[in-house]
């Protein structure tokens, strides 16, 4: 029994459908990387399983577009794999349950994969067909996207000639992105060479109720970082030791919520409180950030907790709280309204001796990415030069994709686009990372534009494709080859 066999358009539909019954959650991928290569042989198109695990399919052009520029088709082939609680599902083992309304499509119970199966049905139903007028196609189906795009870092470009790309993995009709972000993470370490000490009093002072969000796409939303709010209390604290600082805990999201243990040899639970309440009374958290909530409570540890003898370097985690960078660091020039260069301290650990953190910038620019770098070499260094051991180190670097000055892929996108839809579409960027980066910096000359059809909720049970915006998406892919003569 098909579910969407009603649905226009039907060929990309019923490829949606076949797909939508081989498990393809990200490091699951061996099944839907077979079903892609038969569906090459059936047809007697050349294909490619490369290393990186990626398949590239090739078509030739149609009459009269024989010499014709090629065209990349890009999509990735695994999926997030989420489901309800009540859900029973094996996603390693078993398909999707697909549902329609004739207006949506969804799965029940777990996400539907539209993310990215939408692009892979394009792709098939592209290739299958005999009546749409084309250039040479490379469809490239890149493995392990969501987790780290495994498949684009490994991907050898010598195996495709074309340069304009047409990605498919975005999530919102009538916008045409032109740029991603980059990143690197910065990991700091500082040493703080001292006794470790046991006070008789222990008090935690917290920070909650701030929105936090994703460090790429939220962070130009003027949210605060816990982290740094922490800083409040503590300029007004003297005579303690400071012990474990605790919070946030992923890279990519901005903190919401952070905490420090400190300890006294007097009990301060009055003076601490009357600091809370002043922090409280300040309303740091403005109209933004509303939920922000400071406070303290006695607690007792019981010798757990490693505090620092030396009050000098209480100091250095006082300047560092309050002075680390964090937060949008520049704008986009070229693209209206977009954060082009950005880091979030997402991760903080001190304990006992050891202060240490993660940085993760992101710049839609190399040189954003640099300049940044560099911020925070500085203020790591500041902040040790007082200390005998500071290091700091680089991993996890993926490119920017820069937005190019002239693209004729994008010229003909935005006319194809104002003839379909009678409006003009939205030319953007996303500070957040995308294959199209990987692409931008392995293939030269490349010229890159991502689109996709309206997807809602990705990554949660509650995705859903909008039908007629998948089929007026389709009509514009076809209509864009159609014109790549
Ligand atoms: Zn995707």
């Amino acid at each position: 029994m098909h579910v969407l066999q009603e649905l226009e358009p039907k060929k990309v539909f019923e490829f949606f459908e076949e797909i939508s019954q081989i498990p393809h959650g990200s490091g699951n991928t061996a099944q839907i990387a077979a079903y892609c290569m038969d569906f090459a042989k059936q047809r007697g198109l050349r294909a490619v399983h490369d290393a990186g695990g990626n398949v590239i399919i090739y078509a030739s052009g149609t009459e009269g577009y024989e010499n014709s520029e090629p065209v990349i088709i890009q999509g990735h082939m695994d999926m997030v794999c989420e489901k309800t609680p009540d859900c029973r599902k094996n996603m390693e083992t078993e398909g999707i349950d697909l549902a329609t309304d004739g207006k949506y499509v969804w799965a029940e119970g777990t996400t539907l994969g539209g993310d990215d199966g939408i692009a892979l049905a394009y792709i098939f139903a592209l290739l299958d067909s005999d009546d749409i007028p084309h250039p040479p196609i490379e469809a490239l189906i890149t493995r392990d996207e969501e987790t780290g795009m495994y498949g684009a870092m490994d991907f050898d470009p010598s195996v495709v000639s074309g340069t304009k790309i047409l990605n498919i993995d975005s999530e919102e009709e009538g916008i045409l992105t032109v740029s991603c972000a980059g990143g690197i993470t910065a990991h700091c370490v500082f040493e703080l060479p001292t006794q470790l000490y046991s006070p008789t009093y222990e008090y935690e002072i917290s920070v909650t109720g701030l929105l936090g969000g994703h460090s790429g796409a939220d962070i130009g939303k003027g949210r605060l970082n816990a982290f740094e709010m922490l800083s409040k209390p503590l300029e007004y604290i003297v005579d303690c030791y400071f012990g474990t600082i605790s919070g946030g805990g992923k890279m990519n999201v901005i903190p919401q919520n952070a905490s420090i243990i400190i300890g006294s040899d007097e009990d301060k639970l009055d003076e601490l409180e009357q600091i809370i309440n002043l922090c409280n009374d300040r309303n740091y958290g403005g109209e933004t950030d509303s939920g922000l909530q400071f406070s303290v409570k006695k607690i007792n540890t019981e010798g757990e907790v490693k505090y620092i003898e030396n009050k000098c370097y209480l100091q250095y985690i006082k300047d560092f709280l309050k002075f680390f960078p964090t937060g949008v660091q520049s704008m986009s020039e070229s693209i209206d309204g977009m954060v082009e260069t950005s880091l979030n301290m997402g991760v903080l650990e001190h304990n006992g001796t050891i202060l240490s953190c993660d940085f993760l910038i992101r710049s839609n620019t190399e040189n954003g990415k640099a300049s940044v770098i560099e911020v925070v070499r500085k203020f790591t260094e500041s902040i040790g030069n007082k200390i005998d051991f500071v290091k700091m180190t680089l991993s996890g670097d993926y490119p920017s994709w820069e937005c190019r000055q002239d693209s004729s892929l994008r010229e003909l996108m935005v006319e194809v686009f104002e003839e379909q839809y009678g409006r003009k579409p939205e030319v953007s960027g996303i500070h957040a990372g995308l294959e199209c980066g990987v692409f931008a910096k392995k293939i030269q000359n490349a010229d890159i534009v991502s689109i996709g059809p309206d997807i809602a909720d990705i990554h949660t049970p509650n995705e859903r494709l909008d039908v007629a915006s998948a089929g007026r998406v389709w009509e514009y892919v076809k209509e864009i080859l159609r014109r790549s003569k």
